[in-house]
């Protein structure tokens, strides 16, 4: 390897059997790049590209092995001038949370524990503690108590069993068994979903066989939300099996679908289900200030979220819940000679998810809530709204920023100068600069700036750096614009 380009602490050689060594010295690396986190530049230095991180990492497959504490210093040496420090309070790209401190820590135990989480019988400690974080994430969440939750990989893999669940359900209700007999020949389930759905929804609409194409596209608003009175008119009069998709948070808006309403309209229709993205936007249901955003979404028949994105929780995480247990497990439960029955009461891990073999994706949940508490998450997910508010207010000084979404969750939406080469200058200069970190998006036609605040530790002083950033950014795009340097108009 091109070992002349790292800066690597020397990597004095431990003995390959001392497993406790090495794992002391590589806590003390990551304690090292933990405490660099919150003064961190949030993007990548000037100059680093795939090529560098290659000169650095890439070379012949090795043939003989490496004593394993050179490997890891020099993996953490040669990757991070390509990390991005996205748990930076500042950084407001996509929607990504960080990790509060326990679920940090026992994202690492769960390493070392290396449990397979699929069943009670392999490993009940695992089982246990996803049972109890299940019971209170239904709590916190105030879905029904008698909700069933799968912890996924993420929305979309949530995404995907929430429709698999529907699937199944639209179709038992036709006289017909997907489990057994699979969708050839099935009867024809239409699907409908507003016409700003996340992408990752359409992969999952896929993956359970739909195709993109099948979702009939409803209009929504400025916000990116459903039409009711189109959905109800769209359902009016029709009987088929039909799964209908609602979102709560719109990716670039934060726009939450009318749930309630979307509910009353589902209700109506003799064989639908619905289905909520609600991948950020359900984490308004844990704060009693902001849970009216959310109303009806316990009428929904699957919601999935994530955990990485707003409870904070080390990738990668996310929860299904579903209504009618016997559905999911229908779904996603399998069976094999060798699997133990399950009795009722018991939960098995594995009955809720697409995966058989698993992550111990419980720890790190049960950890962040006992660590912030009902009382936490909520002044969290309050917290978060607020400094987007404060990010909004603060940008909105600038005559030239023009707002374009009403920031009613954690998201901010604008353009400068309603010029779109100025706005992706603007989001350029930011990212280089390395105060903050945000991204650029396409919505309903404007080519604009996102800011997302989705990370536990974003303060004030944060949020005004960030506003800093962006409007020093917006300076120097103008002024480059006026010197004739800055992109062409
Ligand atoms: C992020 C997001 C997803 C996808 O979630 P993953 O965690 O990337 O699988 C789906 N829907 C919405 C609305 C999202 O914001």
């Amino acid at each position: 390897m091109a070992n002349e380009t790292l800066d690597a602490t020397p990597a004095a050689a431990i003995d390959a059997t001392d497993t406790p060594e090495l794992l002391r010295r590589t806590a003390e690396l990551a304690a090292a790049y933990q405490a660099s986190i919150p003064d961190r530049r949030v993007g990548l230095a000037p100059g680093v590209t795939g090529d560098t991180l290659r000169a650095a990492l890439d070379g012949p497959l090795p043939q003989t092995g490496t004593d394993a504490w050179t490997v890891i210093s020099e993996l953490a040496a040669g990757v991070e001038p390509g990390l991005v420090t996205m748990n930076s309070p500042r950084y407001h790209g996509f929607v990504i949370g960080g990790a509060v401190p326990a679920a940090l820590a026992a994202d690492w135990l769960t390493s070392v524990w290396d449990q397979n989480a699929a069943m009670m019988l392999a490993t009940p400690g695992a089982a246990v503690v996803e049972e109890v974080a299940a019971r209170w994430l239904v709590e916190l969440l105030a879905f029904a108590p008698e909700t069933t939750v799968g912890f996924t990989s993420g929305a979309t893999m949530s995404n995907f069993t929430g429709l698999a669940a529907g699937r199944h359900a639209v179709l038992r209700r036709a006289g017909w068994d997907v489990e057994e007999d699979g969708l050839i020949g099935a009867p024809p389930i239409r699907v409908i979903a507003g016409a700003d759905l996340h992408a990752s929804l359409q992969e999952a609409l896929r993956y359970v066989g739909f195709g993109r194409r099948r979702a009939e596209r409803m209009p929504t608003d400025d916000e990116g939300r459903m039409d009711v009175a189109a959905l109800a008119a769209a359902l009016s009069g029709r009987t088929e099996p039909t799964i209908v998709c609602a979102q709560l948070g719109e990716v670039n808006t934060g726009g939450l679908d009318q749930v309630d309403r979307v509910a009353d309209a589902v209700a109506a229709h003799p064989n639908a289900w619905l289905h909520v993205d609600g991948a950020f936007g359900l984490w308004a249901a844990a704060s009693p200030r902001l849970r009216h955003l959310v109303a009806g979404h316990d009428r929904a028949d699957s919601v999935a979220t994530d955990a990485h994105k707003w409870l904070n929780v080390p990738y990668d995480s996310g929860f299904v819940f579903v209504r009618d247990g016997a559905a999911h497990r229908a779904a996603m439960g399998a069976t094999a000679a060798y699997l133990p029955p399950a009795p009722g009461q018991q939960r098995e891990p594995f009955e809720y998810v697409p995966e058989m073999s698993r992550r111990g994706r419980g720890f790190v949940v049960y950890a962040a809530l006992r660590e912030l508490g009902a009382a936490g998450v909520a002044e969290m997910v309050e917290r978060d709204c607020a400094m987007a508010s404060r990010i909004a207010r603060g940008l909105a000084a600038d005559p030239g920023v023009r707002l374009l979404n009403e920031v009613v969750l954690n998201q901010v939406l604008f353009d400068v100068d309603g010029d779109a080469d100025l706005t992706r200058d603007v989001i350029a200069r930011v990212q280089a600069e390395g105060t903050a970190w945000l991204g650029g998006t396409t919505f309903h036609g404007t080519v604009a700036i996102r800011v997302s605040v989705s990370n536990w530790d974003t303060r004030e002083d944060d949020a005004d750096r960030t506003v800093g950033a962006i409007r020093a950014a917006i300076d120097g795009a103008r002024e480059a614009r006026r010197s004739g340097d800055g992109p062409k108009g």
